[in-house]
């Protein structure tokens, strides 16, 4: 197989360097440049200080086979890459006078005058190629420098994604023969990243696939990176044997996040749902309405905080609630069955438990949220003893409200 060609990735910026802006710029860049068979072998953050735009510069052309910098591209002083490329390449600049006109053309439009900084943007290396910019001012361009390729965009997140789109990725897969791997993803809920991990084991020794986690909570992931020469059935063999090593907690594969695949399930099954929110103060109907077409199933979503809306909007019991209190079994159970009643839905959701810091016992200590769900056969009901602080808690507690939906929807719950 050919060698897969390398990156070095440059961030710049005061801002980004001092810590006030987070460089989002290089991991987005790393995962697109990743997943189209590119090696990332590098990468640096320098400031807005020329010496240092240029050995970064120098550094990234001498070591990889493509570089790409984001920043530095504006029309301030600090904005020196322009300068620090023609530096690298030894020669002069140039006045780029389409770009140019195009800038002139956009503060025409918007009735601004342009000044000397924003003429200065126009300003490039005399042997670089502008790669224009129609989704801001400043022009990016790119270089041939040791054999590599220099590609210089703004830092404007937007904007950066822009040039990958029309600039950068088209000449990339022109110039090198790339081969992508295969990048399989098992979304999880309900298994803690440690057991997965210990689950997955059996498979981090297969020749040619490599296995990765994530988690991006209340979801956990595993991620199968094959080569592109896999074999196709050994690759099916492969996935297969994963599925069913993770199991229930396995929500899909290579899928949409959960709220997505409760919605299809609810769509095809032309089901509805209606949820009563306690602790999650209303997490779990904004998640499910979060996706386009949720109208069609979800139906009313109530946030019953005080105990007296959990009896004026779900009907819970004033005795349910002196006996067993808010937080409990029995009172999830009627705010499901409460709520789903009221709404006339297939199914109604609950939520109720302590997200603390404060309201913590020793029977119900800070984390304790009892979750219920009401269906047409009957409820389910799970107690969770969460850890962590209140943001931690309301979304793991709104991940198993949704996982005990999910699993229902896939058959995986028995009532
Ligand atoms: P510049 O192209 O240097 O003028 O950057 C313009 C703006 O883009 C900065 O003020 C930041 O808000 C943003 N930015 C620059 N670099 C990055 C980066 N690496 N990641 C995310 N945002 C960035
Ligand atoms: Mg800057």
């Amino acid at each position: 197989m050919a060698s897969v060609p390398t990156v070095v990735l440059i961030s710049q910026g005061d801002e980004v360097i001092t810590g006030q802006t987070l460089d989002t710029n290089a991991q987005w860049l790393a995962e697109r440049l990743t997943e189209l068979g590119l090696s990332v072998v590098r990468k640096i953050t320098v400031g807005d200080r020329l010496n240092d735009i240029v050995d970064a510069i120098r550094q990234g052309t001498a070591l990889a086979d493509v570089v790409i910098s984001t920043g530095g591209l504006g029309p301030t002083v600090d904005d020196l890459t322009a300068e620090a490329a023609a530096a690298v390449l030894g020669g002069p600049m140039r006045l780029d006078e389409e770009a140019l006109a195009f800038i002139e053309a956009l503060f025409a439009r918007y009735g601004r005058t342009m000044n000397d900084a924003n003429r200065k943007q126009a300003v490039l290396p005399a042997s670089s190629t502008t790669l224009m910019n129609q989704w801001g001012t400043a022009p990016g361009f790119s270089i041939e420098h040791q054999g590599a390729v220099a590609f210089f965009v703004p830092g404007v997140p937007r904007e950066m994604r822009a040039f990958w789109a029309h600039h950068i990725q088209p000449e990339l897969v022109r110039r090198l023969s790339l081969t992508p791997g295969r990048l399989i993803t098992f979304r999880c809920m309900g298994i803690p990243e440690s057991h997965l991990e210990e689950l997955m084991r059996p498979f981090n020794a297969i020749d040619g696939a490599v296995l990765g986690f994530r988690t991006k909570l209340p979801e956990n992931q595993v991620k199968l990176r094959v080569d592109p020469d896999f074999p196709e059935d050994r690759l099916d063999a492969l996935v297969a044997d994963i599925r069913s090593t993770i199991g229930k907690g396995l929500f899909g594969v290579n899928c949409g996040p959960i709220e997505e695949v409760i919605g299809q399930a609810l769509t095809e099954r032309g089901e509805t749902i209606a949820t009563a929110e306690s602790c999650t103060g209303g997490q779990i109907s904004a998640t499910l309405t979060a996706i386009a077409g949720s109208s069609n199933y979800f139906i009313e979503g109530a946030c019953v905080y005080a105990n007296a809306a959990k009896v004026r909007t779900c009907g819970v019991s004033e005795g349910t609630l002196a006996a067993h209190g808010a937080v409990s079994e029995p009172t999830a159970r009627e705010m499901a069955e409460g709520i789903r009643a009221r709404a006339g839905t297939t199914y109604g959701l609950s939520s109720t438990g302590i997200a603390g810091p404060g309201g913590g016992s020793a029977e119900k200590p800070v984390g304790t949220v009892h979750i219920a769900l009401a269906t047409p056969n009957g409820t389910h009901h799970k107690r969770l003893r969460l850890g962590g602080d209140r943001e931690r808690i309301t979304r793991l507690a709104t991940g198993g409200a949704l996982d005990m939906l999910r699993r229902h929807l896939q058959g995986l719950l028995r009532t």
